[in-house]
């Protein structure tokens, strides 16, 4: 018998896989990685850039706090997950606006203009903890982003701070791996309703439409409901 899997399914299965891998991941591998690097912010303001990150994805409850200090500020995260053959894209939450220098809306000099309401992945970074492939293709797990090109090293971290730092990481990689994953059941569960699928001929098409400045409706995931926007480059 053949067994039929579909794009969401597949999109399911792989990331309750990297679920499961990092919350299995081992806390005392962690807390060394941090005590080893002992990195410590030099208020570059890099980081608050293209130059080191290519967007700010939002957990829905940055998105909620930062929509009440400006709603203008978001936008559809890009690289959008699915396309239904309509040419509608469906994508799992919000990013922070950059504006025309690749620095982030809400960069002002080299300061957070909203520091104390900072999305949780601003005052995280440069921690991580995900798998991504190196320039030759092996992919392995990153714990700390942009390491050598950016901020201090060799700080020393206390036993305490840590293990902070270890448990909002994991908090937050798990809380995005819950995000899309939600994504996918709530537009998986929309498309049978609406008889709508995900066609990668049309997502494709769409794509090339939107890379020469034609614009796209977008529907973001947005606490529970999606929300129509029209995106052009
Ligand atoms: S919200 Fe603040 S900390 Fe985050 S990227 Fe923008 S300026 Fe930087």
């Amino acid at each position: 018998m053949i067994e039929v899997t579909s794009p969401i399914e597949k999109q399911l299965k792989a990331l309750n896989d990297e679920l499961k891998c990092v919350q299995d991941y081992p806390m005392d591998k962690l807390l060394s990685i941090i005590q080893e690097v002992g990195f410590e912010c030099d208020f570059c303001g890099r980081c608050c850039t293209r130059e080191f990150n290519d967007h700010v994805f939002l957990l829905t409850a940055d998105s909620i706090r930062i929509k009440d200090l400006s709603a203008d500020s978001l936008e559809p995260a890009p690289y959008y997950e699915l396309c239904d053959q309509y040419g509608h894209f469906y994508v799992s939450g919000y990013a922070l606006k950059i504006k025309e220098d690749g620095s982030c809306t809400f960069l002002n000099g080299n300061r957070c203009s909203i520091y104390e309401q900072r999305p949780l992945i601003c005052s995280l970074f440069p921690y991580m903890l995900h798998r991504e492939p190196d320039e030759d293709g092996n992919v392995d797990w990153r714990q700390i982003g942009g390491i050598g090109l950016h901020g201090c090293y060799h700080t020393e971290i206390s036993d305490d701070e840590s293990k902070e730092i270890a448990l909002q990481i994991k908090s937050y990689e798990t809380g995005f791996l819950m995000q899309v994953i939600e994504f996918f059941k709530k537009t998986e569960d929309h498309f049978t309703r609406n008889g709508l699928k995900h066609v990668q001929s049309v997502y494709d098409r769409e794509m090339r439409k939107f890379n020469k400045g034609e614009e796209i409706t977008v529907f973001v995931l947005f606490n529970g409901d999606f929300i129509e926007h029209k995106v052009k480059k």
